[in-house]
Order: C-alpha cells, then sequence, then structure tokens
C-alpha cells in the first residue's frame, strides 16, 4: 500500500510517500519511495524533492497557495521521468495520513476523516490558530484532488498524551475555567515521543507495561515526556508548545506575569509580547546570534563567546531540571532516550545534559557518546549506569503513514 504522508505548515509541505501495509509494518520493512519539501508557499516558492535511488530535483517557482503546492507535488509524483518505483499515476496513492498538530481532548488517536471529524478539527483552531488552519488547507486540498475514494487519516500531535492523569494535565487555575474554555496542558511532539518508546520497546525487548523512560525530543522546538507503563504521564509542552523546554526561538516555562509587565514597559500588544516570546526568545534570545544548536556550539567552541556558552547552559539546565522533575514523578524509571535533531547528533549536548547526574544513576560513556551521530540508534550509558541512557532517532513520518494504514484496514491502533 503506498502511502502520502502530508505535513502542512502555514507556509510549507512536508511530504513522504511511504509503501507499507500489516505485514511490512510487523516486520518494519517500509519503504520510502520518495519525500519533498516546499517552503514558502504564496510567494516564489522553493522546491526540493527526491525519489528512492535518484538525484534531487530542486526548482523554484511561485504557488499561490496549498492547493497549488499540491498539485505541484502530484504532477511531480506522476511524470513519468520521476520514475517512483510503483507509482506511475494518481491511483497508485492508496491513502493519505495528514499531521494535525491539535486534538483538543476530543480526538485521543488517529482516525479516519470525514466531515465530522473536519469539523472537529475546525472546533480546535481557537487552541491551534497557527497550526491547525495550515493542516486542515492539506486536508481540503487533498479531498479536492484525490476525491472520495482514496481513505484520507488525521494523525494528532497531542493524542499520545492524551493519557496524562488530571493532577498532570491541570493548571492550578478555577476548575470552572478549565471545563469552560478547555485550559489544560495538551502536550505536542506525540508521535515522536510515541515512536521512540516503541523503539525502545523493540530495543530492549521489553512489553509496553514494562517500559518506564523519559524521551527528550530535542529539535528546534523541544519537549520532554515522562512515559510510565507505556502511557505518557507528563510532558513539557503545555497549552500551546511555548511552554516547557528552553528552545529555538521560545523561551519555555516563564512567570506569565511577565507579559503583563512587559506589554506596560514597551507600550506593546499581548500579540507583540507573545510574538517576543515565541520567535525572539530562547537560544536566539539569549545568544544574540543563532537559533541553530550546531552553530551555536560552534560559535562557543571557536570564539568562546560569553553568551552562546550561557545559552548553552541554560539550553542544559532546564532539561536537567525536567529530568529530576520526571524521574521524582515517575517512581521507577529505566532509561533516557535522546532524539530530533540536537538529540540525535549533538554529543556536547549530551555530555552537558548528563554531567553530574551520577547520584540519579544516569553515567554515560563519553566514547560511545562521541559515536552516536547521524542517525545512529544506540545505547551511551555505562554499563554501571543505573537508567539507560539512549540515542534513537525519531521517524513522525513513519508513524503517520503506518497509523493511517491501520485506521484504513480497520486494524487496532495502538494508541501509545
Ligand atoms: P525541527 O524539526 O524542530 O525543526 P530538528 O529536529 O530538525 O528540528 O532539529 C533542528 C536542530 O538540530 C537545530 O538547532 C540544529 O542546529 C540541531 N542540530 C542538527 N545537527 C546538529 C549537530 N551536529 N550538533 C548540534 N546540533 C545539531
Amino acid at each position: 500500500m503506498n502511502v502520502f504522508v502530508l505535513n502542512c505548515g502555514s507556509s510549507s509541505l512536508k511530504f513522504q510517500i511511504i509503501d507499507t501495509d500489516i505485514e511490512k509494518i510487523e516486520k518494519d520493512e517500509e519503504k520510502i519511495l520518495a519525500k519533498g519539501l516546499i517552503e514558502r508557499v504564496g510567494s516564489q516558492s522553493l522546491i526540493t524533492f527526491k525519489a528512492e535511488g535518484k538525484a534531487p530535483f530542486k526548482s523554484a517557482t511561485p504557488l499561490r497557495d496549498h492547493k497549488a503546492a499540491l498539485n505541484y507535488i502530484i504532477k511531480w509524483i506522476t511524470a513519468p521521468e520521476t520514475e517512483i518505483p510503483g507509482i506511475n499515476g494518481l491511483e497508485d496513492i492508496h491513502a493519505i495520513g495528514h499531521r494535525v498538530v491539535h486534538g483538543g481532548e476530543r480526538f485521543k488517536s488517529s482516525i479516519r476523516i470525514d466531515n465530522e471529524v473536519i469539523e472537529g478539527i475546525e472546533d480546535c483552531i481557537d487552541l491551534a490558530p497557527l497550526h491547525n488552519p495550515a493542516n486542515l488547507k492539506g486536508i481540503y486540498a487533498s479531498r479536492e484532488i484525490f476525491g472520495p475514494s482514496v481513505p484520507q487519516v488525521a494523525i494528532f500531535d497531542t493524542s499520545f498524551h492524551s493519557s496524562m492523569p488530571e493532577e498532570s494535565f491541570l493548571y492550578a487555575i478555577p476548575y470552572q475555567i478549565y471545563r469552560r474554555f478547555k485550559i489544560r496542558k495538551y502536550g505536542f511532539h506525540g508521535t515522536s515521543h510515541r515512536f521512540i518508546a516503541y523503539r525502545y520497546r523493540l530495543i530492549t525487548g521489553l512489553s509496553r507495561e514494562e517500559s518506564n523512560i523519559i524521551t527528550l525530543h530535542l529539535g528546534n522546538g523541544s519537549s520532554a515526556c515522562a512515559i510510565k507503563g507505556g502511557k505518557s504521564i507528563a510532558t513539557s509542552m503545555g497549552f500551546t508548545p511555548l511552554e516547557g523546554l528552553m528552545m529555538g526561538t521560545r523561551c519555555g516555562d516563564i512567570d506569565p506575569t511577565v507579559v503583563e509587565y512587559l506589554a506596560h514597559k514597551e507600550g506593546s500588544s499581548v500579540d507583540e509580547v507573545f510574538s517576543i516570546l515565541n520567535k525572539r526568545s530562547g537560544v536566539l534570545g539569549i545568544s544574540g546570534l543563532t537559533n541553530d544548536m550546531r552553530d551555536l556550539i560552534e560559535e562557543w567552541e571557536e570564539h568562546k563567546d560569553r553568551r552562546a556558552k550561557l545559552a548553552l547552559d541554560m539550553f542544559n539546565y532546564r532539561v536537567k531540571k525536567y529530568i529530576g522533575a520526571y524521574v521524582a514523578i515517575m517512581n521507577k524509571c529505566d532509561a533516557i532516550c535522546f532524539s530530533a535533531g540536537i538529540g540525535e547528533n549533538s554529543p556536547v549536548i549530551r555530555k552537558g545534559i548528563s554531567e553530574n547526574l551520577e547520584f540519579l544513576g544516569i553515567e554515560i560513556d563519553d566514547k560511545l557518546n562521541e559515536k552516536a551521530v547521524g542517525g545512529k540508534e544506540m545505547k551511551i550509558s555505562t554499563p554501571d549506569s543505573r537508567i539507560a541512557v539512549y540515542v534513537i532517532p525519531t521517524n513522525e513520518e513513519l508513524v503517520f503513514a503506518r497509523d493511517t494504514v491501520r485506521v484504513v484496514l480497520g486494524h487496532p491502533l495502538p494508541t501509545r
């Protein structure tokens, strides 16, 4: 079965075509047939596509909106010269999986898209005003282009965290406010945390119920998740992705009073303050240099820039704090798993985070840590480390494709 996986941002579209079915999922034998990215939709768009075993196709052309971008992708996919194995026409795409950022309290697992589901996703726009409309644009366009005969599935970033208990997801604000407006922690990066937990089970041979781990998705956006008995019981992102760890441009945890104070001092609107907290804070805000961790590390190593070092130290400090908090609430923690751009590629950051955690039973092996780069899945802790430490590359697209297959074929979904 060829699944077209679509991940729409406000001005970008990412896609993969994955050849998969139930047997291939069980044998972990799926194949990526093609993938691509269109950036700057709405102006001169930048295109990078790649079919399996072929050189990348790059181009720049104006694409008006998401529908035009999707049409462009489909034209490329089905062009005879593209030669994607097994894809000759639109009829060779058998199902579509859409990443949807916010499922609110309603969508606790992936679901086949129909009019009612679309209404449900629309109802969540208030909760994710930047993300859900973009995801919906991808859904509307795919329905128009592919028609009703191609099944479409929504996979939500929030679903995996729907297992969090009330004491974990509630904010300590009047309960009626939670009830009326659904103001609570939802958490994001759910497909990633779920995938890391699944790989951990494969590596260790442990069952879901026996898995007690902390997963660290450290990329441009970062979040930590406490997974107990295979279920998410706490995560660092909250009502929006702004809460929690320090990120590329987001501030993470902050006293909400700052918003009012800064708006007052600067004579700016609440929106302007949130724009600072979302887009000009975090690693970029502290270093004054970059939001890119690789560049930041280089800046520190080559020029000993003081604020680059401060940003690195603050980033690590915040992750450490969450590890401590999660070990405390989990009662039992067997492993910490690093993932995403920074977690998968940066021995410096992993070392910085793990340093001085020996008293918790966390000890990494420097040589193994140095080796774990470029998408390697491996254990990097010493044999004596009571809590094992792993590097596990994430693969959200694979989760999207697998859930799509399971939903379409009516197979039971692993909700966690
Ligand atoms: P997102 O998907 O959230 O945009 P990614 O998971 O791709 O982000 O991670 C991007 C981050 O990973 C960037 O800050 C980038 O600098 C960092 N990164 C990638 N490779 C390395 C590396 N070798 N060392 C340090 N950071 C790295």
